[in-house]
């Protein structure tokens, strides 16, 4: 979503370990690695629409008493009953679920190293990636004319967000979408939503899309080729292969076309870019570089920027909005994106991942090429030091906000004022040299 904010991105509800690693992707070249289905699906968590929340209780609370799980079951029961889940739904969903402790250790667990987000996109946009991805564009040119023609999305980005949900659908996670949710709305640590996603899960299943056996997932509840969790399936899915089912799992059309009608209904422009990579002018003021901070192309165009690249999209993008972009800070590559990259950010609110969709998308077609170099020698601050940084920014009376290991937009603006106080680019990167020399302030 377009997430100006931290303060509208902790609003989400994300499950922590996953929120933890997100907020530092979005700011710190942190990125997840892609083949951690757990922690890339978690962006899928987010709804839409919050106010759609089904107005139920949770059933476990932290302070209650442990409730063993099978008590968990019947009450459970008698609230997806109450919320129009049939009897038999219900009893061929559960038959044989008992709680998954792996669920449980994915939930909790806090990583303490993140990958850097150049080597994310090594991952992300390898060239066998781009190959298959060719390969699927020819192969199913057909469906995603028709899809664009319907949604307005072009196809690169599709194939792009396809192979970066599920490599292509082919890995989907394995993971019983039932016994996962139900295990976490027992005992994890968002019961509430756990339980709302696990409600939707069952109405998924009595309105006959797809049999419980087959909805699998990631161990947070995302599904299929789109990796959608059910509350967002519930509202953006589409049958458009038309054999009546919405099929995100099986029907390559339907996954596809479901990504094209969350992307659109996300705000997506057709005929727009997502961006471009640009170069600033000496003496730039790296304070700009923010999320909150948003200019017409012309505009930054008036400030010195220009794209690095021959681009002819810049003429047409003239008076749309972008924001300036410093995935690794003022050492690293900048980026000029534009609301297509906001939209993206709806699907998972990364800015490595988006970064991922959008060069990979380009790669399909022979473009999406980072030209300025990536700072390979830094690395990222652990989760420890990024606390401790904070710990220190407070210490000095900056204001971080909670020393959690997140760097949100408060823990940026701190970093910022520390850089300036400094004298030092203020590009709000938090990374070694900073953690240093706080260190060694009296
Ligand atoms: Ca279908």
């Amino acid at each position: 979503m377009p997430y100006p904010s931290a303060g509208r991105r902790l609003r989400r509800r994300l499950f922590g370990s996953s929120a933890l690693l997100l907020a530092l992707v979005q700011l710190s070249a942190c990125a997840e690695p892609p083949a951690n289905r757990a922690v890339h699906a978690a962006p899928m968590l987010a709804t839409a629409t919050p106010a759609a929340r089904p107005a139920v209780e949770p059933l476990a609370s932290p302070a209650a008493m442990p409730r063993s799980f099978s008590q968990w079951r019947e009450d459970f029961r008698r609230i997806a009953l109450a919320a129009g889940i049939g009897a038999d739904t219900f009893e061929r969903a559960f038959a044989g679920i008992s709680p998954d402790p792996a669920v449980i250790r994915a939930d909790s667990s806090q990583p303490e190293f993140a990958r850097p987000v150049w080597e994310y996109l090594d991952s992300a946009v390898s060239p066998q990636r781009v190959v298959k991805g060719q390969q699927l564009l020819d192969e199913h040119a057909a469906t995603l004319g028709a899809i664009e023609r319907r949604y307005g999305v072009e196809r690169h980005t599709l194939v792009a967000v396809w192979g970066m949900e599920s490599n292509f659908g082919s890995n989907m996670g394995n993971m019983n979408v039932i016994r996962s949710l139900a295990t976490l709305a027992h005992e994890g640590r968002r019961p509430q939503f756990a339980q709302d996603q696990l409600l939707a899960a069952l109405s998924i299943l009595e309105h006959g899309d797809v049999q419980p056996q087959r909805m699998l997932g990631s161990w947070a509840g995302a599904m299929g080729q789109t990796q959608f969790i059910p509350t967002t399936y519930q509202r953006h899915a589409v049958d458009f292969d038309g054999d009546g089912r919405r099929d995100i799992w099986d029907s390559t059309a339907d996954a596809l076309a479901s990504t094209a009608n969350y992307l659109r209904a996300s705000g997506w422009q057709p005929g727009q870019s997502w961006g471009m990579e640009v170069r600033l002018p000496q003496g730039f003021d790296y304070a700009l570089a923010d999320p909150d901070t948003r200019k017409t192309v012309g505009e930054w165009l008036q400030l010195g920027i220009r794209p690095l690249a021959e681009n002819a999209q810049v003429e047409a993008a003239h008076m749309q909005s972008a924001t300036l972009l410093l995935p690794a800070g003022h050492l690293g590559p900048a980026f000029l994106v534009q609301d297509n990259f906001r939209t993206i950010l709806k699907y998972n609110n990364s800015t490595a991942y988006a970064l991922a969709i959008s060069l990979l998308g380009e790669r399909f077609s022979g473009g999406g090429q980072v030209l300025a170099g990536w700072p390979r020698g830094e690395r990222p601050l652990s989760r420890s030091e990024r606390i401790e940084l904070q710990e220190r920014l407070a210490q000095r009376g900056f204001d971080p906000g909670t020393p959690d290991g997140i760097i949100g937009a408060n823990t940026r603006r701190a970093v910022r004022a520390s850089q300036q106080q400094l004298g030092w680019p203020a590009d709000g990167y938090p990374n070694h040299r900073l953690l240093e020399q706080l260190r060694q302030q009296p």
